[in-house]
């Protein structure tokens, strides 16, 4: 049995002070909701408030991105080791708005993605088409491409300890969401590129879905058998709106 993840991606959004209040009201609410993994992932300067808001509740810290290298004259990058410091459990890879806006490539994610499992963070890889290669019938190409150096680098054992999110690009903050059986046809397919290395570990991946999920369409993506659970953008801003995605996959 999978346990249902629910992670919260606050982008580049907010202040210190609206941080620790969103972190203490998703804090207190979580109290009340077993069942389900709940992890928040602010922007890096706010990660230490929101940690000390988080107190002793369940609800576990993410990080947006990290740096492949360990430690070393790297201006402006966060390591792995920082990460593990400063409370972080879980790490985005390769998110479509870095790949897009920071140029990151597959092999640079890959590197991204390994360094986090070197260190005993739990990385989550983000993979996803645009709505034209969708258009084209590419889909599956294109998220081998994205999967593939992570594969080569990781071995069989890659996705042990790990999670994928499936984010197609044309869902990302459109208020355009898959359909169920849209999502659930990828998440079979991602768990089916992975069962080729290794059966036990794709049975135990979490496999997220990301794009424009709100409490309203959660619990329906949510029923599909090989839909874990969410990666949420702008609905995990409001904290009432987040517990109520929470609360669909519990
Ligand atoms: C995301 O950025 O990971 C995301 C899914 O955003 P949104 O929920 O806003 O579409």
């Amino acid at each position: 049995m999978r346990k249902p993840i629910v992670a919260g991606n606050w982008k580049m959004h907010g202040t210190l002070e609206s941080a620790r209040s969103l972190a203490a009201e998703v804090a207190a609410a979580a109290g009340s909701t077993t069942g389900v993994e709940v992890v928040v992932i602010p922007p890096f300067v706010h990660l230490h408030a929101v940690r000390n808001a988080l107190g002793e509740s369940a609800v576990q810290l993410g990080a947006q991105d990290v740096s492949p290298r360990e430690e070393g004259a790297h201006t402006g990058e966060v390591s792995t080791r920082m990460l593990r410091d400063i409370g972080c459990r879980y790490v985005l890879c390769g998110h479509s708005e870095r790949r897009q806006y920071q140029a990151e490539s597959n092999e640079l994610v890959a590197q991204k993605f390994m360094a986090a499992r070197r260190a005993g963070l739990l990385p989550v890889l983000c993979v996803g088409e645009s709505f034209e290669e969708r258009e084209r019938g590419e889909t599956e190409q294109v998220l081998r491409a994205q999967l593939d150096p992570v594969l080569r680098l990781g071995g069989p054992a890659t996705f042990e300890k790990a999670l994928l999110a499936y984010e197609p690009r044309w869902a990302i903050g459109t208020g355009k969401t898959a359909s169920p059986e849209q999502a659930q046809d990828v998440h079979r397919f991602l768990r089916s590129e992975v069962a080729a290395f290794s059966a036990t570990i794709a049975d135990l991946l979490p496999v997220l879905y990301g794009g424009s999920v709100k409490a309203a369409n959660a619990a329906e993506l949510f029923s599909q058998p090989d839909v874990d659970g969410g990666l949420i953008g702008g609905a995990s801003l409001i904290a009432t709106e987040f517990m109520g995605i929470v609360a669909a996959a519990a």
